[in-house]
């Protein structure tokens, strides 16, 4: 989708970020036997919201934070409300179940280990 990235801002920005995290956080605690590819980042905007790093992730969570970049990015609300306080149910309903479970799972997890809990 072209011109996508343009709608990054300071706020979609930290919100991706925390996306991004939050998804390799899951994906190396409970992915373990399947096979990681580097996350795709062809957008230097995208590449500096996502922390700079190269994310490992399993195919499934590749498509989720793909489907979850994309979801955030074209949020109609401006501004845009918390998700998880949002009317709008955008997630298609599988990747909104995954993604309940990554926000539940990875926000414990970096409760119990901290900053050193991240990639
Ligand atoms: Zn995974």
């Amino acid at each position: 989708m072209p011109g996508i990235f343009e709608r990054i801002d300071d706020e979609k920005g930290k919100d991706i970020r925390v996306l991004g995290d939050f998804i390799a956080i899951f994906c190396r605690e409970n992915h373990r036997v399947e096979a990681k590819d580097t996350f795709p980042i062809k957008d230097a905007r995208l590449r500096n919201s996502l922390g700079d790093k190269n994310l490992e992730l399993c195919q499934g969570c590749r498509k989720l934070l793909n489907h979850g970049i994309a979801k955030l990015l074209l949020c109609p609300y401006d501004p845009k409300p918390m998700c998880k306080e949002c009317q709008t149910h955008c997630y298609a309903p599988s990747y909104r179940e995954r993604i309940r479970e990554v926000m539940r799972f990875s926000g414990l997890y970096l409760i119990k280990h901290g900053q050193q809990g991240l990639i």
